[in-house]
């Protein structure tokens, strides 16, 4: 595997740290399909409390839990509604549709912003026998695709409104909730308001080697447990990474803090070296999205020049390029990364 002296490929490389091990390594386990691990009972209940709901359910991955909300909202033959970029119907490889017989339609929401209104404007209740019924709506914060952005509280709860007067559930797809909670200072129990379930990461930027959490009420987790077992997802002694999520919200939650301000950094020094391939107002969390091709780069060919520097990034299209920063990029590494960057930015200028 190659090294780099800063990869920015993404937020799921971090890698646990000594202390996290050993966390691990002490960690009081016991067979948690007989609900009988501890350490997996502490996470549920901690990660539910902080979101205000009644139960937890651990997930091996951000996209079971994604698709166990799917599953306790719809009923096949239902469907569920979301922005264009989602995770839930982009990178889920088409779960909702194989694992739960639910169909998805989409607004569109540029820089995955939730648009308050949007929703509400396709949902379609009580057409029995004659259209699909959407049962479920989910939404994303902060949102992946759309570059790290911070849902505004008010869309949110403009839209959970909205949904429960027309008796639709809300999923909130929460994989970074702890960056908006930390990029905003809404407390997580505000954001854990506004849905009927919430999924959120363990293993992104709080640096747990794998693990999600879904909270609800007792009866969604009950049932999402009993669709979890069914889908191969029912783990044993699975306290042993519980405990590294225990200490990733003890330790790594307000040091996301350092992350933003890291890309902020990096997308002002973009933005001077490059006019046009960044709007540094737009880096609200951990994520730095470039346009590349309005600095005169094809994105692959500019994460190829990156990478022959020591710094990885991701083409997400032909011009554009993602760089994320986490739990492994510090200081020295942000600096370099600055440095290789803007040279590598203003080389693209040139050539136009
Ligand atoms: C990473 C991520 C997930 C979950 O991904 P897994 O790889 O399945 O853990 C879900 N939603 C968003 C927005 C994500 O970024």
């Amino acid at each position: 595997m190659p090294s780099y002296r800063a990869d920015l490929l993404s937020d799921t490389l971090t890698a646990p740290t000594q202390g996290m091990r050993a966390a691990m390594a002490g960690a009081e386990v016991g067979d948690d399909v007989f609900g009988e691990d501890p350490t997996v009972r502490a996470l549920e209940e901690r990660v539910a409390t902080l979101l205000g709901h009644e139960a937890g359910l651990f997930t091996p991955t951000g996209s079971m839990a994604n698709q166990l909300g799917v599953r306790v909202h719809c009923q096949p033959g239902e469907e569920l509604l979301s922005d264009s970029l989602a995770h839930v119907v982009r990178a889920e490889l088409g779960a909702a549709a194989v694992l739960s017989g639910v169909t998805s339609r989409t607004w569109s929401a540029p820089r995955g912003l939730l648009d308050p209104v949007a929703p509400l404007s396709m949902v379609v209740t009580g057409v029995g026998p004659y259209q699909v019924c959407t049962s479920l709506v989910c939404v994303e914060n902060t949102h992946n695709f759309g570059g790290g952005t911070v849902q505004p509280l008010s869309a949110l709860r403009a839209v959970r409104a909205a949904t429960e007067r027309e008796g639709v559930a809300m999923h909130l797809d929460g994989a970074r909730l702890w960056n908006a909670h930390v990029a905003s200072g809404v407390p997580l129990a505000d954001y854990g308001d506004c849905a009927d379930t919430v999924s959120v990461c363990l293993s992104k930027g709080l640096g747990a080697p794998v693990g999600s959490v879904l909270v609800g009420s007792a009866d969604a987790v009950a049932e999402a447990r009993v669709w979890r077992k069914r889908l191969g997802g029912g783990m044993r002694q699975v306290g042993i990474l519980a405990a590294a999520g225990l200490w990733a919200l003890d330790h790594h939650i307000e040091r996301l803090a350092d992350d933003h301000d890291r890309a902020r950094r990096a997308a002002q020094a973009c933005a001077e070296a490059a006019p046009g391939c960044v709007d540094p107002a737009t880096v609200e969390t951990n994520i730095v999205v470039l346009d590349a091709a309005a600095v005169g780069w094809e994105a692959p060919a500019f994460v190829a020049a990156l990478a022959e520097a020591g710094v990885r990034g991701y083409a997400v299209s032909p011009t554009a390029v993602r760089l994320v920063w986490h739990l492994d990029v510090d200081e020295a590494a942000t600096s370099y990364a600055v440095d290789v960057l803007t040279a590598t930015l203003a080389a693209g200028t040139r050539r136009r």
